[in-house]
């Protein structure tokens, strides 16, 4: 028998109460799922931050922790957690991302809003140039942005992406380290799909709002700090940028009086660009288990060093 931990809220134990057993069993695992057990017995850490978990010593036999998200910033620095913390890479989270992404860029590239307030009776014939002709830059590379760029570049966007390390994917120019100005200055429209760490925090700055080109759109569905708040309002103000779709922020729920709620180039989404799915989850959830029992290393598993 093997003990897994579920901690996480409420709310999740609603849902992963009955999805966890039915990827367990498919799985061939053997497991006892309880929000209950006593630390020494746990085989397995099921998390997410808001469990209320943050010491992870009393866990002396635990294997590995499962993180339920794919951002880890709120544990991967976590001194007390010494086993191997793997984030959540589920093909459910990758697809919302994906629709959620491509979405928002088609709404600005087709100028989609001004086709909603302009109906008035007049004929206004504004063709929107084509996707070939708008470029996305896309800041991460990693699980959800290498997979939004593919799409994007599907639609025949010119994609540049850029990462840490360098890649080479079809169709996305692929840029890395020192060549963030570069990928910026190509930014008609850019998304940040990057983690949360001390190298990105309020990476988009005053100074490298100013290297995009005038009148581009930010599409955030990373983390709220990767973004300069004030830089990112005081551009906007300024006409350098022309909107902001936010998904994340520095603080969660958006206080009501926050400026983005009223500003009228920005757009607030509810951190719902992309959710891990239960059913999807459960299964990579318990795929890692298996390797674990099987011996295997396990997948997608955090760099502390790093962050992500
Ligand atoms: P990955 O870890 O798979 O990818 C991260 C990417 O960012 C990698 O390409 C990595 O480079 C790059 N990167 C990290 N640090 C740096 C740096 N200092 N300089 C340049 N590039 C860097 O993450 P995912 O794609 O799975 O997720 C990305 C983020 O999306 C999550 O961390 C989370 O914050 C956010 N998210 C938001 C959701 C929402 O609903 N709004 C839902 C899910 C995730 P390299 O490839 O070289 O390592």
């Amino acid at each position: 028998m093997i003990n897994v931990l579920f901690a996480a809220a409420d709310i999740r134990w609603d849902v992963y109460k009955d999805a966890l057993p039915v990827a367990f069993e498919k799985a061939g695992l053997d497991v006892d799922l309880s929000r209950d057990h006593d630390p020494s017995v746990v085989d397995y850490i099921v998390y997410a931050p808001n469990s209320g978990l943050t010491d992870f010593t009393p866990f002396t036999r635990a294997k590995a922790v499962l993180n339920l998200w794919a951002g880890v910033e709120d544990v991967a620095g976590n001194q007390t957690l010494t086993i191997p913390l793997a984030r959540m890479v589920e093909t459910g989270l990758r697809d919302g991302m994906v629709e959620w992404v491509t979405g928002h860029v088609l709404r600005h590239h087709l100028g989609i809003d001004k086709n909603l307030k302009q109906q008035d009776g007049a004929w206004r014939q504004q063709v929107p140039p084509l996707a070939k002709d708008r470029p996305v830059t896309v800041l991460g590379l990693g699980e959800l942005g290498a997979t939004c760029g593919r799409m994007l570049a599907a639609l025949k966007f010119p994609v540049t992406g850029w990462s840490r390390s360098q890649k080479d994917i079809p169709g996305i120019t692929c840029l890395s380290g020192d060549d963030l100005d570069l990928a910026l200055a190509r930014a008609d429209i850019l998304v940040l799909l990057l983690p949360l760490t001390g190298e990105t925090t309020n990476i988009l700055n005053a100074e490298r709002i100013a290297m995009m080109p005038k009148g581009a759109i930010v599409i955030n569905p990373g983390r709220g700090a990767l973004i300069d708040d004030d830089a990112l309002l005081a551009a906007l103000d300024s006409g350098h940028l022309s909107h902001a779709t936010l998904d994340v922020f520095r603080k969660e729920p958006l206080p009501s009086d926050h400026p983005y709620w009223k500003h009228p180039q920005v757009t607030v989404t509810p951190h719902i660009a992309s959710e891990t799915r239960a059913d999807t989850a459960s299964d990579a959830i318990a795929d890692n288990i298996k390797r674990g029992e099987s011996g295997l290393p396990f997948v997608n598993v955090v760099d502390r060093d790093l962050g992500y």
